[in-house]
């Protein structure tokens, strides 16, 4: 017997270590600091990235930060400067979105003179932030050169969240207290997490057979549901995409072949499309349960024809696009 223990992503992190001028992603904060050294100890950014878009953004928590005007402010005064310290989210630091690039951005689409952001320097070790680039640190006393990100502006009604995506235009939205923000964290779903992985066993796997065990009943509900609805719409769009390997085909045409390969087989049709047969069984149905298959594929085909290709399910909405 083989027991494997999988742990999906606790929430990503990038760090930026001083020999690199590009982020490092780390799907779990805990490696970051298991493969530093004792002395060598980097601020922690959480990313999230547009659930429609996939563009990154990195969150940092300032000391008595504010941007929502034309420029960054708050902070601490330092002689003609100022500067942002650190400062946990629960001790009331207040919550800054950066980025440091917009994907699939012209070279002319400069975040330098984007209206919405703002350059801000970052201590590599400690987080604090400054308006220009420093060799040291002045909250924790490191040496080494800053490195810049961009502040995204936020809106005097909605501070600390992200109310629409630099890069797509996405817009969050207010639900009741909450806010919605068109971002979430890069961190792992449960249901979609043991689908994927019980999919790939059972694709495997010599005989397809396949039990999956919860502590508790809510979770084994609501996991046989997702898995049931999910594995559904992509046996059927496994289907569309067999009838158009050979190359274009008319809405109607591919909802016909589609027909064809339920109607050869059954037990694919009762896994398919249940809902045809709760309406009318096929036997002495007079034609009906026919013509019922194909209205029911025809909507099935038109709904993923109309899904819009950046909404789909991807890596890139997983912030691999990073
Ligand atoms: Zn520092
Ligand atoms: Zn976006």
């Amino acid at each position: 017997m083989v027991h494997g223990f999988v742990r999906g992503i606790s929430g990503a992190v990038v760090s930026f270590p001083v020999e690199r001028n590009v982020p490092r992603l780390w799907l779990a904060a805990e490696d970051e600091i298991e493969a530093a050294e004792e002395e060598e100890k980097h601020a922690h950014f959480p990313v999230t990235t547009c659930t429609t878009c996939g563009q990154h953004y990195f969150v940092s928590f300032l000391k008595d930060f504010e941007y929502t005007r034309k420029k960054p402010g708050g902070g601490e005064a330092a002689g003609d400067s100022c500067y942002w310290e650190p400062l946990e989210e629960s001790r009331g630091g207040c919550r800054a979105l950066l980025l440091d690039r917009l994907i699939g951005g012209s070279d002319d689409e400069n975040l330098e003179d984007h209206a919405r952001t703002a350059p801000l320097h970052f201590c590599r070790y400690c987080g604090a932030a400054y308006p220009e680039e420093l060799g040291r640190c002045r909250h924790c006393g490191a040496t080494g050169v800053t490195v810049e990100l961009f502040a995204v502006r936020q809106k005097k009604d909605n501070p600390g969240v992200l109310t629409s995506c630099l890069s797509c235009g996405a817009n969050g939205r207010r639900m009741g207290s909450r806010y919605r923000e068109p971002a979430r964290p890069v961190r792992a779903t449960n249901v979609a997490d043991v689908h994927v992985l019980t999919q790939d066993m059972v694709h495997n796997s010599e005989r397809q057979r396949l039990l999956v065990f919860c502590d508790n009943r809510q979770d084994a509900a609501f996991q046989a549901g997702w898995m049931k609805d999910h594995a559904r719409r992509f046996r059927l769009r496994a289907l569309m995409m067999g009838g158009l390997k050979d190359g274009p085909l008319s809405v109607g045409d591919l909802s016909r072949r589609i027909d064809d390969a339920l109607e050869a087989d059954e037990s694919l049709s009762r896994a398919l499309v249940p809902e045809v047969w709760l309406v009318v069984r096929k036997e002495g149905g007079g034609g009906r349960h026919e013509q019922e298959r194909r209205k029911f594929l025809r909507i099935q085909v038109l709904r993923e024809e109309t899904l819009s290709s950046r909404q789909a399910f991807g890596l890139e909405p997983w912030g691999v696009a990073l």
